[in-house]
């Protein structure tokens, strides 16, 4: 498709909520912060992103109840109920991007039988490799998912991207680790510019604007660089960065039933929101 007489291919971001987890501050932040006290909730997300005549791209892939229970995290929908309140069929889903290997972004696989996985080749070699003996660096991690992302590879179900890509015509990867080996972020050009589904480059719009990146991390340094590299891809914008975890999202752009169009612009700025 040729840019020039489609300026905006991407015509609808989905945000879906489906788990939520109930926290305090400190535990969102490397560093110390003023209100480590105060309740600061994740919510859990997956990403819909439609283009005219195609069939939409699922963003990551979420966690079921067995994860939920594991981890003490609350499933607030099924994802499969909120892929298809979002009429989004996974079944009919042939492209699944994967922003990293996490429990929270990389389970439910089972979900899209008829998808190509999309992946970082540095996240599939760390996710799969040495460093998964050390089991605080494994603990974000479930093998099984893992498992069966190996065993899409072995049905020529994964696409393995090394570094920046273009993906499709209006959707684009930008690798952004240091939260994981190989985190990648997904740049959207929408008819209100570039939205960056930040995953957890950016957990929540204070880890941006504090400068502070969530304590989970392969590489601290990469970590604020990849933050850095977000916010530059939006233009300096907060309303153009979709953070990971961020119950803002629900709150400030339109939407009903816990599903946002962060394709639209933002009814309360973020930045009025966090003031
Ligand atoms: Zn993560
Ligand atoms: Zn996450």
């Amino acid at each position: 498709m040729d840019s020039r007489t489609n300026p905006a291919p991407v015509t609808q971001i989905q945000a879906i909520r489906y788990a939520r987890h109930e926290r305090r501050a400190q535990d969102n932040f490397i560093a110390p912060v003023d209100d480590h006290d105060v309740p600061m909730p994740l919510d859990y997300y997956v990403w819909a992103i439609h283009r005219d005549g195609e069939a939409p791209v699922v963003v990551d892939t979420g966690f079921g109840e067995l994860a939920a229970m594991a981890r003490g995290r609350t499933i607030t929908r099924p994802l499969v109920q909120g892929l298809r309140d979002a009429g989004v069929d996974p079944l009919l889903v042939e492209h699944v991007i994967l922003t990293h290997l996490h429990y929270d972004h990389a389970g439910s696989l089972d979900l899209f039988p008829n998808a190509h996985f999309h992946v970082q080749e540095s996240e599939m070699a760390f996710a799969t490799g040495r460093h998964m003996c050390d089991r605080h660096v494994r603990a974000p991690f479930d093998g099984e998912p893992v498992a069966e992302l190996v065993k899409r590879l072995y049905a020529d179900r994964v696409v393995f991207h090394e570094g920046d890509a273009e993906f499709a015509p209006g959707i684009s990867l930008r690798l952004a680790p240091g939260h994981t080996a190989g985190l990648q972020v997904v740049v959207c050009q929408t008819a209100r510019g570039a939205v960056v589904l930040a995953s957890d480059a950016a957990h929540l719009y204070a880890n941006l604007t504090r400068q502070v990146p969530f304590p989970i991390f392969v590489d601290e340094t990469f970590y604020h660089i990849a933050q850095q590299r977000v916010l530059n891809i939006a233009g300096g914008s907060l309303d153009h960065v979709i953070p990971g975890h961020d119950p803002l999202v629900l709150a400030c752009f339109p939407g009903t039933n816990d599903i946002a169009r962060v394709d639209l612009a933002p009814h309360t700025p973020i930045a009025e929101a966090l003031a």
